[in-house]
């Protein structure tokens, strides 16, 4: 319906405008598993209806499709080029979104796959001054 398509549209656009607050700092180095690209989370995507018009709006998004929920509900997916390997069949070509995983920087929990060799370290105030 527009109307879930025009609030699709507005939440995205209210995100950019939330004040970066870091709290979470991500360290480690990637072991190439290949885990981040068969278990990618999303956490404003509410519907099949929305996770397509996603795919619409952003084009790189189409090389994903929906594996399953997790325990909490949240949609995960896969990505089409992801090889047995834990290879990206397309690594020259991938997404900004793609070279940019993990941002070392955020400010939300983010949950890393299982057997990822990064980790999530929450910094408080106390680091912070240090
Ligand atoms: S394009 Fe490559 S790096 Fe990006 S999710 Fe797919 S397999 Fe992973
Ligand atoms: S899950 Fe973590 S360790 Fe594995 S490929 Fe992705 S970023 Fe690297």
């Amino acid at each position: 319906m527009l109307i879930d398509k025009i609030k699709t549209i507005y939440y995205e656009l209210l995100s950019y405008f939330v004040p970066e607050k870091q709290e979470y700092i991500v360290e480690g180095e990637c072991n190439k598993c290949g885990e981040c690209c068969r278990n990618i989370y999303s956490l404003d995507t509410y519907s099949e209806k929305e996770f397509r018009f996603m795919q619409f709006i952003y084009p790189p998004y189409r090389r994903f499709y929906i594996k399953g929920k997790d325990e909490e509900g949240n949609f995960v997916f896969s990505c089409i080029y992801i090889q047995e390997d834990g290879r990206c069949s397309v690594y020259d070509k991938r997404p900004k979104l793609c070279r940019n995983y993990p941002k070392k920087k955020l400010n939300h929990y983010l949950k890393m796959p299982d057997k990822c060799s990064y980790r999530v370290v929450k910094k408080d105030f106390r680091d912070y001054l240090e």
